[in-house]
């Protein structure tokens, strides 16, 4: 797991033990209110004039989303935190508070798809310039983010989970006074953090491991105080996309128990990589280990398998009993998503198309079912599926 904590005690620890702001209560109650009065005027103008910090709207503050922020900001290694109501608000919200017509993004390869949609559909016809680039490029070419306002990356990147040097590139973009934003929702702090490695912002869909039930959209982005400051003033302020405080009971519940289900996810991961990697039917493993670029320290649960031309895919997730079919990923149950449904998504701009992804590619979501009995299953319907 990842390097210590203030205080000496690991991440792990930190979620588990925090104590809320909210007395002896061990979880934090749903504060569930639009707005918050004020004893006196005088209090009243004091909030308005910004000489107290008091909560006065659930849109731009609320208690329970607070203590959600304050957790994630101390695990990721942050000055602070803000809470979305997806990791969608919270890519969109980080990117618009930083770039104006006329600026420059580079984003990273293989990026989540609804992020490239973003750039492609949303940014652009705003006078953004986007340009993609691989792993290879951020980390080798000196003059790639010269007069570039944001580097976008993820690192491991999607469907692909190809990782970089994250410090390395985080120097270089310095040089260039470049903004580095990573989306960590892959490695959660406890296999990786981005803002110890020189990155500016790191931000999470929190559906995904956060959350770890399969119960909640929500994202989050953590950062220093003058960054998330602004992202409050200007787009969680005037875009709204806001985390409910139900949501944030819900991700700080699932924030107590998220070094167990890593630990769990990665014991699963480490025995799929060696069985997939033995299997005579599969051509590639794709599953970033432990210590393959520096500052990530662990691997987790979502990976993918390449196989080769006498299975029958579809035959293959129709026989399989504990993966079920879906998107989304990082829950309690085991997920399959072979690429070629991606590939198939109707629609414009097809990331997965672009950066071109091989339809014998298969996302693996595993979760927190009996490693053995999962490696049954997986395998009993890859010899189904193979045809002779
Ligand atoms: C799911 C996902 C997102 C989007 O998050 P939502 O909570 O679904 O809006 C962003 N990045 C990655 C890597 C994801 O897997």
């Amino acid at each position: 797991m990842a390097d210590a904590v203030p205080g000496g005690y690991s991440i792990e620890t930190l979620l588990a033990a925090a104590a809320t702001d909210f007395g002896g209560a061990v979880a934090p109650p749903i504060v569930q209110t639009s707005l918050f009065t004020f004893d006196s005027y005088q209090a009243f103008e004091d909030r308005m004039a910004g000489r107290s910090g008091d909560p006065l709207y659930t849109r731009v503050q609320n208690p329970t989303v607070a203590a959600f922020e304050k957790l994630m900001a101390q695990a990721e290694d942050g000055e602070a935190a803000v809470g979305f109501a997806s990791g969608m608000a919270a890519i969109s919200s980080t990117v618009l508070a930083f770039v104006k017509p006329g600026d420059r993004i580079a984003c990273i390869e293989h990026v989540y798809p609804d992020a490239y949609r973003l750039f492609e559909r949303l940014l652009k016809p705003f006078g953004i310039g986007v340009s993609y680039h691989s792993i290879e490029e951020f980390q080798t070419d000196p003059d790639l983010l010269k007069g570039v306002k944001l580097a976008y990356l993820e690192s491991p990147n999607s469907v692909v989970f190809q990782t970089m040097d994250l410090s390395a590139v985080a120097a270089n973009a310095k040089r260039h006074g470049t903004l580095t934003v990573v989306d960590n929702s892959w490695a959660t702090p406890l296999f990786q953090r981005p803002l110890s490695l020189g990155i500016d912002i790191t931000l999470h869909s929190a559906s995904k491991y956060l959350s770890g039930h399969s119960d909640t959209v929500a994202g989050v982005v953590i950062a220093r105080q003058e960054l998330i400051t602004r992202i409050r003033d200007l787009t969680l302020t005037l875009l709204g996309g806001k985390l409910a405080p139900f949501e944030a009971f819900l991700l700080t519940r699932g924030l107590r128990t998220l070094g167990a289900r890593m630990r769990q996810h990665q014991e699963t991961a480490n025995l799929f990589v060696d069985r997939l990697s033995a299997h005579p039917n599969v051509t590639a493993v794709l599953s970033p280990g432990p210590n393959v670029v520096p500052g990530l320290t662990g691997r987790s649960g979502l990976l993918s398998v390449e196989v080769d031309e006498t299975i029958d895919i579809p035959r293959l997730a129709d026989a399989l009993n504990l993966f079920r079919l879906g998107v989304s990923w990082g829950g309690f149950e085991s997920l399959i998503l072979p690429t070629r449904i991606g590939l198939a998504q109707a629609g414009e701009q097809n990331s997965m198309q672009r950066f071109g992804v091989s339809d014998r590619i298969l996302r693996l979501s595993l979760g927190l079912e009996d490693p053995n009995d999962l490696w049954a299953d997986f395998e009993a319907a890859l010899s189904t599926s193979a045809r002779t």
